[in-house]
């Protein structure tokens, strides 16, 4: 190692990710895809593909245990893996379940963890097959894998948009960001005076979807039956402006994303005015919604057309043409990505 030292939030998540790996070359004939989009695939037979993905939680940094229940840690490190597996339209099969946790949990606490665990096997129909178990002097961290199998023809990878395809949002977006204020606002209150009980009245859906985020496996099952393939597409786990701007560039192509159309809430919104924010900029900052995004041909525009899981939010245009985002006013803004950046968060 030089004496030079560079520090992580020079790099960026993303920016670190492509320097650590990018002196790697993929040796296997099987390795079909590596590095860079929502899960890795891997050739198995002539017509299908193993897909692998795998995301670490830890506590103070993606949880915090004053508020997430061990149950909900344990559903919700299980779902964003499976959220991976769908983002590919693959369908999951396994998982592992690592975890790192210090001997201020009880045997109790670890059993709540995996009661969550394995309520997501049960309601994502896998199977828990292994994982590592060890010490860490403080807090939890939870690393899963996920496997999944999907039909070659129809993988969807972050590449494969195109000019004039439309540019669609599954489920409602924001919620979970609101949520999580909703949460932060009433920790903060209760350590100011712990005699008063927290008050989550009315918010119960934005707090469950930050809680307890479901991977829309639903969607994936839609789309088969609708006999539509996607394009491309992404889960939205950071805001949606950052995994729009993924979409882009790794397919080569601008988009307009029209304000009006991000699916958004009721309760959502009411939350966003108590908070003085717009609802828009939460769906487009915020994050783990843990929606799919994705692109579809116009062809199959009607097939889709009038389905409350699934809105047009958008469509994709030339490269040249840059990303924009259109308010309200009809006003075209160039779309920021702002999502979760962990290294200057
Ligand atoms: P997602 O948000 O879908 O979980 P990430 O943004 O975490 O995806 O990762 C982007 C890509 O980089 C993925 O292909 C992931 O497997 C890969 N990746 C992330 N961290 C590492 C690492 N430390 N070493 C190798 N590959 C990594
Ligand atoms: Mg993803």
């Amino acid at each position: 190692m030089s004496e030079k030292r560079t520090e992580l939030g020079d790099l960026g998540e993303f920016g670190l990710i492509k320097h650590l790996t990018e002196k790697f070359s993929n040796k296997q004939a099987s390795t079909s895809f590596g590095i860079g989009d929502d899960a890795a695939v891997i050739s198995i037979s002539e017509e299908d593909a193993m897909l692998i993905s795998t995301d670490m939680l830890v506590e103070g940094v993606h949880f915090n245990l004053m508020y997430m229940p061990l149950k909900h840690l344990g559903y919700k490190a299980v779902a964003v893996n499976i959220s991976d597996i769908c983002a590919m339209n693959g369908v999951a099969e396994q998982i592992t379940v690592s975890i790192a946790v210090s001997n201020r949990f009880p045997v109790e606490a670890l059993e709540e963890l995996y009661e969550g665990i394995r309520s997501a096997c049960e309601v994502y129909n896998v199977d828990l097959v292994g994982g590592d178990t060890t010490s860490s002097f403080s807090g939890l961290m939870i690393s899963v894998t996920a496997t999944g199998r999907a039909k070659k023809e129809s993988i969807t990878y972050r590449s494969g948009a195109k000019e004039f395809d439309l540019l669609v949002a599954s489920g409602d977006l924001g919620g979970a960001y609101l949520g999580l204020q909703i949460l932060e606002r009433e920790k903060q209150v209760f350590q100011a005076n712990p005699n008063i009980q927290p008050d989550l009245d009315g918010n119960d859906y934005i707090i469950e979807r930050q809680l307890k985020p479901e991977a829309r496996q639903d969607i994936i099952q839609f789309l088969k039956d609708l006999d539509v393939v996607p394009t491309s597409m992404i889960d939205i786990s950071d805001g949606l402006a950052s995994e729009i701007m993924h979409i882009c560039t790794s397919s080569k192509v601008g988009c307009h994303v029209y304000d009006e159309k991000i699916p958004i809430d009721g309760k959502t919104s009411m939350a966003a005015l108590e908070f003085n924010m717009d609802p828009a900029t939460c769906a487009l900052n915020g994050g783990e919604d843990y929606e799919l995004l994705f692109t579809i041909s116009q062809d199959d525009f009607d097939k889709i057309k009038g389905n409350p899981n699934m809105t047009v939010i958008g469509h994709i245009t030339a490269e040249d043409d840059g990303r924009y985002f259109v308010d309200k006013n009809g006003s075209a803004i160039e779309l920021q990505a702002q999502g979760w950046d962990h290294f200057n968060g």
